[in-house]
């Protein structure tokens, strides 16, 4: 199995390039985010409350998103390649409460890809993405608070991984292209791993 996290600041392009992941390696793709718009548009109890911390940049509570996420990933069952997590975990608490989960579906998480792109890059992408996404939180200010919150509550999620020697910096500057033949290296060298380790 590939499980794979995607994570990176606001607008570094993790939905661009899990599209691309999900494609070539037939991945299951979980992005909380999206899962979090659709309950906003479907005006349910847990979107309403969603959309109070998401229009401010903050981050909606881990208990929240913790089960929300669990229940998906029982949904895709066991015969499948593996999952790409976009956008999960975002704390180091459901960072922990995510191994738990995986290691009680007999797996485990393959790789964290850290998509590393320049703050200034990340406001200009982002402000472009607002002229059409009609979503509450592309705007400058919101922005800034996403920004400040991804440095204190998610940078910290990258140590957990590098302690767990399952960390890799992608350089997310340049083409969709060519930042996805980084990732391409990346997942095909720990898909050689997994077949040798299979393989013992
Ligand atoms: P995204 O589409 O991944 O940029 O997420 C948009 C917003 O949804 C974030 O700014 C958070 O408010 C919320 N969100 C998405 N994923 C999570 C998560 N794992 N933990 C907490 N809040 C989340």
């Amino acid at each position: 199995m590939l499980n794979i996290i995607i994570c990176g600041a606001p607008g570094c392009g993790k939905g661009t390039q899990s599209d691309l992941i999900v494609k070539k390696y037939d991945l299951k793709h979980l992005s909380t985010g999206d899962l979090l718009r659709n309950e906003i548009a479907e005006k349910s109890e847990l979107g309403i409350i969603a959309e109070s911390f998401i229009s401010k940049g903050n981050l909606v509570p881990d208990e929240m998103i913790i089960s929300i996420l669990a229940k998906n990933i029982k949904a895709f069952g066991s015969d499948i390649n593996g999952v790409i997590l976009d956008g999960f975990p975002r704390t180091v608490a459901q960072a922990e409460a995510l191994e738990t989960l995986m290691s009680s579906n007999g797996t485990e998480i393959t790789v964290l890809l850290d998509l590393n792109v320049e703050k200034d890059e990340l406001i200009n992408r982002l402000l472009k993405r607002g002229e059409t996404s009609g979503r509450s939180d592309d705007n400058l200010e919101t922005i800034t608070k996403r920004l400040e919150v991804y440095e204190t509550k998610t940078a910290p999620v990258s140590n957990f991984y590098k302690n767990m020697n399952k960390y890799a910096a992608i350089n997310g500057m340049g083409s969709v292209d060519d930042i996805f033949g980084r990732i391409e290296k990346v997942l095909d060298s720990k898909l050689v791993e997994t077949v040798s380790v299979s393989n013992l």
